[in-house]
């Protein structure tokens, strides 16, 4: 079908292959990347079939501004019932006392628990960005950062993991109204218990950002925050391998304060579609085949490091409690930039990153972060993991073979293939 010539009624039956062949090509293309290579950015996953369906769904359609039962608009009895089982999902597989599902992000969600509790130019505490946090942890050129007055922790020069006696001393100096743990680069346990500690000491409000590792912590296989923090922000899109979006966990008393920041605060209509998904992704993680996946990733983790460290590479921390990795590659003659453009020649996908006290520039940085979860979705155990060890070593030295590790690479994605029989996008028919 000619798109430009298509009647009305063309229009409304024909799916996106027939309407939009250049985007329905795209789709194809970009699925066969994603078959082709072998991810390890830690922040991805593939999610389940069940969740590309309802990402794809009618509820797409429906506006849904407010919560169940208290809507801005009519014809939400259905929506509601969604959007329950969502909430109601997200508290018992976590254990929490309150749950907003319609942040759209990971982002939105610190972005709430912020506006909920504190006022521009109180104090915010978090880790600093180039030692593992987030931008969203107050980086000066994000809204975090411009907003609030912050004051960021560090990780210790000797051990690399946070320095819970640094943290002490500047949250007494500086009285933060909220401090954040958790990151996007960091490999070890977010040691909540210890972080209440301070929190209390000095009257602070805890939040802790587990938008990473959230999967582990469902498994069982990762403290629950939880128990020790006043929120609890996550995507769904990591660990937890859900869709790209975000949810919030918090204690009763601040459940009214963070659902109106939320709504009206900051955002308008629900992805209604994407909390459908949500729900279906938080019930994946309630079963015992989903335990058994972040498991997997955690062995996967500790295979890949070994590997790594035979192979003479230098890990950050020395290894790790979670799905990711650091890789310190100042033994080595490349920068992080090089590394990542040097195996994504051999179709090994990865994303630079700096170390703890990193001399380059974030642009460039002394490393390189891995993560297992996508892999493991795909089938990968831990020989295969070793195997891909083993591929990065000999990636990164004087003499690689690229042609030969590209073709080592093909054989592992050959071996476990991925959406096997689907086109990339759900068909309309
Ligand atoms: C990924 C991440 C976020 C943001 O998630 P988006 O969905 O990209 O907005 C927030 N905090 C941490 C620690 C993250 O790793």
């Amino acid at each position: 079908m000619a798109t430009t010539q298509a009647t009305f009624e063309e229009l409304k039956h024909a799916g996106l292959d027939e309407i939009d062949p250049d985007i329905a090509a795209l789709l194809a293309k970009e699925l066969e990347r994603q078959r082709g290579q072998i991810e390890l950015i830690a922040s991805e996953n593939f999610t389940w079939p069940a969740v590309l369906e309802a990402v794809g769904s009618v509820a797409t359609n429906k506006y849904a501004e407010g919560y169940p039962g208290r809507r801005y608009y009519g014809g939400c009895e259905v929506i509601d019932e969604i959007e329950q089982l969502a909430i109601d999902r997200a508290k018992e597989l976590f254990g929490a006392e309150h749950a907003n599902v319609q942040p759209h992000a990971g982002a939105q969600t610190n972005m709430a628990v912020y506006a909920a509790v504190m006022e521009p130019g109180d104090t915010l505490m978090a880790l600093r960005l180039d030692q593992g946090g987030h931008l969203t942890h107050g980086h000066k050129v994000n809204f975090s950062g411009r907003l609030y007055s912050v004051v960021h922790y560090g990780v210790s020069p000797e051990t690399l993991t946070v320095d819970y006696d640094d943290v002490l001393a500047k949250a007494k100096e500086a009285r933060p109204k909220v401090i954040v743990c958790g990151g996007s680069a960091y490999p070890r346990t977010v040691e909540t218990d210890r972080f209440r500690a301070i929190a209390d000491e000095v009257g602070a409000l805890l939040l802790c950002d587990m938008a990473h590792f959230a999967g582990l912590v469902a498994a069982g296989l990762q403290p629950n925050p939880v128990e020790h923090c006043d929120f609890v922000t996550s995507t769904t899109h990591k660990t937890l391998a859900g869709p790209r979006a975000g949810f919030i966990l918090c204690r009763e008393e601040h459940a009214k304060a963070v659902d109106s920041a939320v709504m009206p605060g900051m955002q308008g209509g629900p992805l209604e579609h994407t909390i459908a998904a949500k729900a279906t992704c938080f019930r994946i993680a309630m079963t015992d085949a989903f335990r058994s996946y972040q498991a997997q990733i955690r062995r996967n983790a500790d295979a890949l490091g070994e590997a790594l460290l035979e192979g003479g590479l230098a890990l950050v921390t020395g290894g790790t409690d979670t799905h990711l990795l650091l890789v310190d590659l100042r033994g080595s003659e490349l920068t992080g930039k090089a590394a990542e453009e040097r195996l994504h020649e051999i179709d090994v996908t990865v994303n630079r990153n700096t170390i703890p006290f990193d001399e380059r520039s974030p642009f460039v940085t002394s490393g390189i972060r891995l993560g297992t979860p996508a892999m493991t979705m795909r089938g990968f155990d831990e020989g295969d993991f070793r195997e891909v060890g083993a591929i990065i070593c000999e990636a990164l030295s004087e003499s690689a073979d690229l042609d030969g590790l590209r073709s080592r690479v093909a054989a592992l994605c050959a071996k476990w293939p991925l959406y096997d029989g689907f086109r990339g996008y759900t068909h309309y028919a």
